[in-house]
């Protein structure tokens, strides 16, 4: 017999979480919640309505509480899209949110308590029948401090850069290495320095760090320790 768990990564940018979250999902055959989507989708919802990010902070959040009650952002099981798809009021945004920009905008509009209030419901209702991999930056320590198995994944930031550059590049980028670079360590501080829910190692988190070693080395370490608290002994007679 198999339990169906509450997985949590938790981890800074380009740590691998998402690759990584997939592979245990769908390995696991559990649900994958990427919650990065859901503040990247209110950044974008944002920018599209000419909000300022950084200085409408009020309406930011009231908009991302319009957003989670009208049940406007979901999450949507799509194989041919890697596993999930994300949209915004019907429309297919996967695509729109991953650039550079809605990185930085979501980093911003995730510093915003309003903001974390209106997505924690929605996280937490994902999650709480297990079978899940949810990845993000507080789910061990405040979306499910009880989940069954923790990780706190890293890499040194010149590492995590450079997997981003390779990613953004693929996909058409000419974004620069410096550049993005500089990116990731700017949304490092801040998700670091932030009042609410800033990242850090939940204490009961398996600290991973995949500097230096391939994504398989680190997956099947992961799986393993997953595997080992899924299985159920039989029971004693
Ligand atoms: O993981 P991803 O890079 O897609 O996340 C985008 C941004 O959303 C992060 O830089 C972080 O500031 C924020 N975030 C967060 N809490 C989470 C997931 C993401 O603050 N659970």
């Amino acid at each position: 017999m198999r339990r169906a768990l509450i997985v949590t990564i938790d981890g800074p940018a380009g740590a691998g979480k998402s690759s990584i979250a997939r592979a245990l999902a769908t390995h696991m055959n559990y649900v994958l919640v990427d919650t990065g989507a859901l503040y990247r989708t209110v950044a974008l919802a944002a920018m599209r309505g000419c909000l300022n990010l950084v200085e409408q902070s009020e309406q930011v959040s009231t908009l991302a509480s319009e957003l989670a009650t009208q049940r406007a952002i979901q999450l949507v099981p799509d194989a041919a899209a890697g596993g999930v798809r994300v949209e915004l009021r019907g429309e297919d945004v996967s695509l729109a949110i991953r650039t550079p920009e809605i990185a930085l905008g979501a980093s911003v509009v995730s510093a915003y308590p309003g903001v974390r209030d209106a997505l924690l419901s929605l996280q937490r209702q994902a999650g709480e029948h297990g079978g899940v991999v949810l990845e993000g930056r507080d789910i061990g320590t405040v979306v499910f401090p009880h989940a069954d198995v923790k990780f706190f994944l890293t890499a040194s930031a010149e590492e995590r850069a450079r997997r981003r550059h390779d990613e953004l590049v693929a996909t058409g980028s000419d974004a620069s290495y410096a550049d993005t670079l500089r990116d990731v360590q700017e949304r490092d501080d801040r998700d670091i320095r932030r009042t609410v829910a800033p990242l850090r190692q939940a204490i009961d988190a398996r600290l991973i760090d995949s500097t230096g070693r391939t994504l398989q080395e680190v997956i099947a370490q992961m799986m393993s320790i997953v595997e080992a608290r899924a299985t159920v002994p039989p029971p004693a007679c």
